[in-house]
């Protein structure tokens, strides 16, 4: 059987060259989170979040602390997980202030419904003894300024915030995927993007694990996540399935951004249609990152 894996990214896009290093190495220090929990034989959905944990707390990342706001100037949460082996999944969306979103979608998945969202949802996390915090609390500088510069200067809604996600192989081959975001600066209050819906931002069966990132109604139009697993499962080389599947979400769907993959056998797999996308991966040999 393989060596456990877990390979984390930390949003596609157009990093700023002054952050570029503190993103990648925060992709690192998540990534090796994930493994400690790996490297003590605890599960790929365990290693996941745990990792993804790690990001929502950095306010470099558009998760959890530092995440992006509506053009209400509030927060809207995504998030989901899928188990491969199980096929178990859970999705949240429009969420409220909760620095872990990731930590719902890990405690949904005992539940049966796939997905919830909005102030149910974020009731329902509270009923489980999840604490909403004031919005203030996740809301950073770094994330008022850009902001102001997309709602009132009409700036682009850059999404290299970025998302956060993670996949996983456990000792014992089982894959996991878990994807965490704010969504786009300056969304529609009430507007989901790929990261929470299962088969679009976040995908993963017993032969392949996806985290998606990047301009989310193309990764939702194309349905990503579950057309590359299927690509995997049929044959394709993962990376290239990978590849192509980006590449037709920018040609055909008109969106660019990034994913992460792994198979039973094989990975880390990264590639991106975006200047850049921050990730990072440890195997029980070490660790490391890139941008
Ligand atoms: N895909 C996310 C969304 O559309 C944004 C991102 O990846 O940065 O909500």
């Amino acid at each position: 059987m393989a060596d456990p894996l877990l390979l984390v990214h930390g949003g596609a896009g157009d990093i700023p060259e002054a952050s570029r290093a503190a993103h990648a190495a925060g992709c690192q220090e998540a990534a090796e989170a994930g493994g400690a929990v790996l490297a003590e034989g605890g599960s790929s959905v365990a290693a996941v979040c745990a990792a993804v944990e790690v990001l929502e707390s950095n306010p470099l990342y558009n998760a959890g602390t530092g995440c992006a706001l509506t053009l209400a100037g509030r927060i809207s949460l995504d998030a989901a997980i899928m188990e491969g082996h199980t096929g178990q999944a859970a999705g949240l969306a429009a969420l409220d202030a909760f620095p872990h979103p990731i930590r719902l979608a890990e405690r949904m998945l005992a539940e049966s419904e796939v997905l919830m969202v909005g102030q149910p949802a974020s009731q329902w996390a509270e009923r489980m003894g999840f604490r909403r915090v004031p919005e203030n609390e996740l809301t950073t500088e770094a994330a008022l300024k850009q902001w102001h510069r997309v709602v009132e200067e009409g700036a682009s809604p850059n999404f290299a915030g970025g998302t956060v996600g993670a996949v996983a192989r456990d000792a014992e081959g089982r894959l996991a995927a878990g994807t965490s975001t704010g969504g786009t600066m300056g969304k529609k209050p009430g507007r989901v993007g790929d990261s929470p819906i299962i088969g679009c931002g976040t995908y993963a069966d017993n032969q392949c694990a996806v985290s998606a990132t990047g301009e989310g109604e193309a990764f939702l139009r194309s349905v990503f996540g579950a057309r590359v697993a299927d690509a995997v499962r049929y044959g394709e080389v993962p990376a290239e399935a990978l590849q192509r599947m980006l590449e037709r979400v920018r040609d055909f769907f008109g969106g660019i951004g990034g994913a992460i993959l792994i198979t039973p056998e094989s990975g880390p797999e990264a590639f991106w249609t975006t200047v850049g996308m921050s990730h990072g991966w440890w195997t029980p040999q070490g660790s490391d990152c890139a941008i």
